[in-house]
């Protein structure tokens, strides 16, 4: 578990991840409306270098950014429920980095091997972030990003 004080350490923290994740890579946010996933997703894409600012995606479902390595941004919550065919499956093999947010509603279709980031936001407004590294190269990721 990873305590977060305030948007600065969230920020930081997800900078940490941008900068040292590896290309074709896969991470999934989970939390509450509000816990910090898009928030975290900014400090990543510090981390890729990249320079246009980060927004939900809320209503356009992914939005792509060019850094060191392309970013992927999802927001599946207006999918829920959705069985289609949608063609992420390119994006999901790119040499980048997809982040997905509300992973739960589009589930079949994201490759099971990923690192999945579950943040919990405290009373205090502080945050508290569960990694669950899933494969072997996930894991050894985290190991190395954690200690
Ligand atoms: P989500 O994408 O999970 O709905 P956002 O990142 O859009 O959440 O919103 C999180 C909100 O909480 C932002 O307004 C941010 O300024 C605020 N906030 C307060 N404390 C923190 C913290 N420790 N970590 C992340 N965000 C925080
Ligand atoms: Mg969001």
């Amino acid at each position: 578990m990873i305590n977060l004080k305030n948007e600065a350490e969230m920020i930081a923290f997800g900078k940490r991840i941008g900068e040292t994740i590896f290309p074709h890579s896969i991470i999934t946010l989970t939390g509450d409306l509000g816990a910090g996933k898009t928030t975290f997703t900014k400090g990543i894409g510090q981390g890729l270098e990249i320079k246009k600012i980060i927004n939900s995606p809320t209503f356009t479902i992914v939005k792509v950014y060019s850094g060191r390595m392309t970013l992927y941004h999802f927001d599946a919550y207006r999918l829920e429920g959705a069985d289609d065919d949608l063609g992420f499956e390119e994006m999901f093999e790119d040499d980048g980095l997809c982040v997905i947010e509300w992973p739960q509603f589009i589930e079949d279709i994201i490759p099971e091997e990923r690192l999945e980031i579950e943040i919990i936001k405290n009373e205090d407004e502080t945050r508290s972030l569960k990694l669950h590294p899933i494969g072997e190269k996930y894991e050894n990721y985290v190991r190395e990003v954690t200690h």
